[in-house]
């Protein structure tokens, strides 16, 4: 069952939470990421 948790901060997209597992990153400020843009900033950390 998935219910709805918040908005990515970066593009907006709803992010779920799948039976307990959370579709997404809980950033230190308490706001939300989805994995495809947790992803970019991570290869923006990198470059
Ligand atoms: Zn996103």
């Amino acid at each position: 069952m998935q219910e709805p948790v918040g908005e990515c901060r970066d593009c907006g997209k709803t992010i779920f939470c799948d039976g307990g597992f959370l579709c997404g990153v809980v950033l230190e400020n308490h706001e939300l990421r989805c994995f495809d843009c947790d992803e970019k900033a991570k290869n923006e950390e990198q470059a």
